[in-house]
């Protein structure tokens, strides 16, 4: 069912506190590449994950691709272009408390959708594609047409297109903007995966039910809304609607992924055929995972009992 996964998006240089204060540690990281990572953790070898986003032909381009070949994230549909270089950020810890700056504002990845024939052949080879509110909030107007575009005709021709709206205000130039895109970014999905705190805080939804009600009101036919410590609302098609908990953690030691591991969790396991409520607990513990250790992309040797 799930077939070949393609992820679009952006991935940066990560720059995090390595021991001593002011000593930073490089790594790659970015919500859809994160989803990929830990969809490749869980799918067999068999299966391909790729990963479309627009590099410069700089060395940390250079070395960033071969971060992710090495992940075993295909780079075969990622855009080179001349002249710009991958967008970075870095991680402050001040008392414990994480905060991030970021300069991503002429990334190199802003340009993944600017060639609509490229885009049809990587939508064209893939089954299950992952997009999400901050892919659609890093394009320009016409690059946001042409991705959604693609990604409708790929549902049309039956396709699992997933949609986390994972809604970023500091990335949009507009609120209004922002809330009209991402609901168009819905329209051309068949499966939603948003964290409610996100919905209730911008949409408004006053409840998970009414999360569920406004996606399928604009003809997404699967919702998986995400609430943290508490769990995962399943919406699917001709089910019932089920909740399937999270997985307890004593400590929680950093949260960054939560979401994206547990995309990329559930889309392997479901995408292999099985059951909604059996995928999104195994995600669950993945997840779960994932935020008893630091960074966004944690090794395949810390999540083994996950699997
Ligand atoms: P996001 O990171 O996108 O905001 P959530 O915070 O909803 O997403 O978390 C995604 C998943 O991670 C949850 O569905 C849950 O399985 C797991 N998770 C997040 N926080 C916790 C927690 N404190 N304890 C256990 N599981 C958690």
């Amino acid at each position: 069912m799930g077939g070949r996964i393609l992820c679009i998006g952006e991935c940066m240089v990560e720059l995090k506190q390595a021991g001593q204060a002011d000593l930073f540690g490089k790594g790659y990281a970015g919500d859809t590449f994160n989803a990929a990572y830990y969809a490749r953790q869980f799918l067999p070898a068999s299966r391909k994950v790729d990963y479309l986003t627009a590099v410069g032909t700089d060395l940390v381009s250079r070395e960033m691709l071969a971060f992710m070949e090495g992940a075993g994230v295909g780079t075969g549909f990622v855009r080179t272009v001349e002249d710009r270089i991958p967008g970075l950020y870095m991680i402050h810890l001040e008392k414990g408390e994480r905060s991030f700056s970021y300069w991503r504002s002429a990334s190199a990845a802003k340009a993944l959708a600017d060639d609509p024939a490229h885009l049809a052949r990587a939508v064209g080879a893939s089954d299950t594609i992952v997009f999400s509110g901050i892919t659609l909030a890093i394009l320009a107007p016409d690059a946001v047409d042409r991705l959604l575009d693609a990604l409708s005709g790929a549902r049309d021709a039956g396709k699992l297109v997933v949609f986390d709206p994972n809604i970023r205000p500091r990335l949009w130039d507009g609120r209004a903007r922002m809330l009209e895109t991402i609901s168009r970014g819905a329209r051309a999905a068949t499966l939603l995966m948003p964290s409610f705190d996100d919905e209730t805080r911008h949409f408004g939804d006053a409840s998970i039910a009414e999360t569920i009600a406004r996606y399928r009101g604009l003809g997404v036919a699967h919702v998986v809304v995400k609430d943290g410590e508490k769990g995962v609302t399943l919406a699917f098609e001709g089910k019932e609607t089920r909740f399937v908990p999270a997985a307890p953690v004593a400590r929680v030691v950093d949260t960054t992924s939560a979401g994206d591991s547990f995309n990329g969790a559930f889309l392997a396991r479901y995408g292999e055929g099985e059951a909604p409520e059996a995928a999104a607990a195994f995600a669950a513990n993945v997840a779960a995972r994932v935020i008893q250790h630091h960074g966004a992309l944690v090794p395949r040797e810390s999540l083994v009992d996950a699997a």
